[in-house]
């Protein structure tokens, strides 16, 4: 039987093995550490904004477990371009969908493919592995000089 549950982890586990936008920009304005004690995750996030406030580029660097680095990887596939605003709005409804109740359905329409991650609410101490990137995405973009910790 095709169960759905299959192709979110096949996305999780290419995203870990083969993350997207991995390592340092050549060009970058904002950048911001990352640190969850609960698991040992770390992370540091490259971000370009440019003059009209969008998201010219972004990246990341760091280690952690399979879910924080393709939780990262999806999040900088799914930013890029887009404008902090909208960064904004994705991190809410993102933090809202990993700490719903189970049967509540997230918001597809700015999640889009991010949705993958919606299994994350079932493991209470897997949340923070897959906010984490985007804690620390937000602390780039607001400038925040210390390392963002999930704790
Ligand atoms: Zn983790």
């Amino acid at each position: 039987m095709f169960d759905l549950r299959d192709l979110y982890q096949q996305v999780i586990v290419d995203h870990n093995k083969h993350p997207r936008n991995f390592g340092k920009l050549s060009r970058y304005n904002h950048e911001a550490d990352g640190y969850n004690p609960l698991c040992g995750d770390r992370l540091h996030v490259y971000l370009d904004i440019d003059a009209s406030g969008r998201i010219a580029d972004v990246s990341f660097e760091g280690e952690g477990c399979a879910i924080s680095m393709a939780s990262a990887s999806l999040m900088t596939e799914a930013m890029k371009g887009r404008s902090v605003e909208e960064m904004r709005e994705v991190f809410d409804a993102f933090q809202r969908m990993v700490t719903d109740d189970l049967d509540a359905l997230p918001d597809e329409e700015r999640l889009g493919k991010l949705t993958v991650l919606a299994g994350v609410r079932e493991f209470p101490s897997r949340i923070k592995c897959a906010t984490l990137c985007w804690h620390t995405l937000k602390a780039a973009a607001d400038d925040t000089a210390e390392v963002v910790k999930t704790e």
